[in-house]
């Protein structure tokens, strides 16, 4: 084309296109999935911007926001169109094409090492999919700030744009056109396409029509074989056929016309938009909550989440949310943790889609949640920055706090290797539960530091966060357990919750601090994570117990008779060691009951460091 600009592909993307062209991957079915979820992003857009600017939305068929799938045989295209944002001419530069994102390079290294290119939605760069099953393709697209423009590309390196003088104008939208490659010809066949839709695209909200053939009953002159006339052809509307019914029972013995079958197009609604957070819990079946989580975390694999919560709040602030548990947390969970703020929730206000980048409804250690929220009491028009100081918003959150820490409570509780009361049994024994045998621990293997961040960050929550807490102790045998099951294990006389830190259990089983405890069969927690040191600085007490490091000042493990005889018969000992010891680095030197076989020990103060602590702040500042 005459006009046409020409743009080489950044090199990383360049890169992520050729790894797509020569891709063996056999699932080449996701491109649809991709395009899909950009029209359905773009159309989500446009809505939002409508709130507060109606006029964005043009007249007739502009306003209807909604998807368009086309074949063409013959010249082997496969479009898809949309009436959303659309593209001004520098957005198509920059979107598809001379931007990397982020994503790209580290899906590059992925697919490099044998990743899965299922999950290229996630990295965000779902567009080049379309290269896996097309040669050339064009995106045609009208955005309201500019005119109509194409964007096309043979994935050689470079991409060319130009107005687009020749091309039915799109009103506003864009158009993917792709010209499949030979062995792609099975997407053009209609009842393929409607198969994929029906896979990829079920929590699209936004109506999906594919123009589809249709046979129909088409009434002809009885004497006519051959007749095709076009006005006939078109009469399939009901009236007419209804008249028609009445002609014939009047001239019953002499039929004037007969039927035949004819093919014709029509637009067919692939999908229903009924929104699954809309619909009542009990309806939805576990594969379309395990569907749905699918589609919110762009992984179509085939792990099933751990965990769901759907409910309805009430009251002064109405909303509806549906939250999830991943089965897997992300690489990167807590390497991020503390620059970012980032929130996979996505909010909507009355079927409206706001955002996914909204902080401000989960806490930070909630982060690994995935889900979403439909709010009745937001208001509608008004700017994002607006919403985000809205009132309602510390509720809703307040709520979603209760909600998810419920459900993973309720994971807890479900599983039969929690259960340790005797009680309980007939649970432990029924099969339905053997699914979730052993489900507490593994989301403890993947979240657990979430919930000890949260009761260091969350003081509302802390107590609800530390019924949650898992450890081994010197007793539990290598298995997890509880503070509640700690507590019921408890000797007579025992106040306090004993705990030691260190590096390793391997480490910590070896100290003499622990000595006396285990003959006195005192039961004490490993605390062996790094976060643990920080963690007992906020967690005081659990169920008015206290809790005792054992290597620090302090341990009471109950009189002992000989106590007093031992403090006098050592008196000028201890006096001898506190002059020769006690300096800037030692307080004081004290008989002590704590130790069975090591004669003595260095404790440290009630309110410094413990050993472990020094040892991470010293490696923190290296
Ligand atoms: P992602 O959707 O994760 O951002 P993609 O590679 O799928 O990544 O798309 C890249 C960008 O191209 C999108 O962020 C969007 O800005 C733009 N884009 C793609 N398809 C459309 C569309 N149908 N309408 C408007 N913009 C689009
Ligand atoms: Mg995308």
């Amino acid at each position: 084309r005459s006009n046409a600009e020409k743009f080489e592909f950044q090199a990383e993307v360049s890169r992520l296109m050729d790894i797509l062209i020569n891709s063996l991957y056999s699932n080449k079915d996701i491109f649809l999935r991709e395009l899909i979820s950009n029209a359905s992003d773009a159309l989500d857009k446009i809505r939002f911007l409508s709130l507060t600017d109606k006029e964005v939305l043009g007249e007739g068929d502009d306003a209807k926001l909604e998807i368009q799938i086309k074949l063409d045989k013959e010249k082997k295209i496969l479009s898809i169109r949309d009436r959303g944002v659309g593209m001004t001419k520098e957005d198509l530069i920059k979107n598809l094409g001379t931007i990397a994102k982020s994503g790209t390079s580290a899906f590059v290294e992925k697919m490099q090492t044998g990743g899965d290119l299922n999950l290229i939605g996630q990295f965000g760069v779902g567009f080049y999919s379309v290269y896996l099953v097309a040669d050339y393709v064009e995106v045609i697209s009208k955005h309201n700030d500019d005119k109509q423009y194409v964007w096309e590309s043979k994935a050689d390196g470079a991409f060319a744009i130009s107005e687009d003088t020749y091309n039915e104008p799109l009103g506003r939208g864009t158009e993917i056109r792709l010209h499949l490659r030979e062995e792609a010809g099975e997407y053009l066949e209609e009842s393929k396409l409607k198969e994929l839709v029906k896979k990829y695209s079920e929590f699209i909200n936004f109506p999906i029509y594919l123009w589809a053939t249709k046979e129909v009953d088409v009434e002809v002159p009885a004497d006519e074989d051959d007749s095709s006339d076009d006005e006939e052809k078109q009469s399939t509307d009901g009236e007419e056929k209804e008249d028609e019914d009445t002609d014939k029972e009047e001239d019953e013995d002499k039929p004037k016309t007969k039927t035949v079958k004819e093919t014709t197009y029509e637009w067919e609604r692939l999908n229903d938009v009924k929104a699954i957070w809309l619909r009542s819990p009990k309806e939805v079946t576990e594969e379309e909550y395990t569907k749905f989580y699918h589609s919110l975390a762009k992984d179509f694999g085939d792990e099933k989440p751990m965990a769901w919560s759907h409910f309805n709040a009430e009251g002064d602030v109405e909303f509806k949310a549906v939250l999830f548990v991943p089965p897997k947390a992300p690489a990167d969970l807590y390497e991020s943790y503390y620059n970012t703020n980032k929130s996979n929730l996505k909010l909507y206000v009355r079927r409206v889609f706001i955002s996914d980048e909204f902080d401000e409804l989960l806490p930070k250690y909630l982060s690994f949640l995935l889900g979403l929220v439909d709010s009745d009491t937001l208001p509608l028009n008004v700017s994002r920055e607006m919403l985000q100081q809205h009132g309602s918003l510390k509720t809703i959150k307040k709520k979603l706090i209760r909600k998810a820490l419920d459900m993973i409570r309720k994971l807890a509780e479900e599983d039969p290797d929690e259960i340790h009361d005797k009680e309980k049994k007939e649970v432990e024994e029924s099969k339905e539960n053997d699914e979730k045998r052993g489900q507490y621990a593994k989301f403890w293997n993947e979240f657990g530091k979430s919930i000890k961040l949260g009761i260091i960050e969350d003081a509302a929550n802390r107590n609800r966060l530390a019924k949650l807490l898992r450890f081994e102790t010197t007793t539990s045998d290598g298995k997890l357990t509880s503070l509640d099951q700690y507590i019921s294990r408890m000797k007579s006389g025992q106040k306090d919750i004993f705990y030691i830190t260190g590096s390793s259990k391997e480490q910590l089983e070896k100290s003499p601090f622990l000595e006396r405890l285990k003959k006195k069969n005192l039961e004490v927690i490993f605390f062996t994570d790094p976060v643990d040191e920080y963690l007992m600085q906020y967690l005081m007490d659990y169920e008015d117990k206290k809790f005792q490091n054992v290597s620090k000042e302090g341990l009471k493990l109950g009189k002992d008779s000989k106590d007093k005889e031992l403090k006098e018969s050592f008196k000028e000992l201890t006096k001898w060691w506190k002059e020769a010891l006690v300096s800037d680095n030692v307080d004081d030197v004290k008989i002590s009951n704590r130790l069975a076989d090591t004669p003595c020990v260095v404790v440290t103060s009630k309110y410094g460091w413990s050993a472990n602590m020094e040892r991470i702040m010293q490696s923190q500042t290296l």
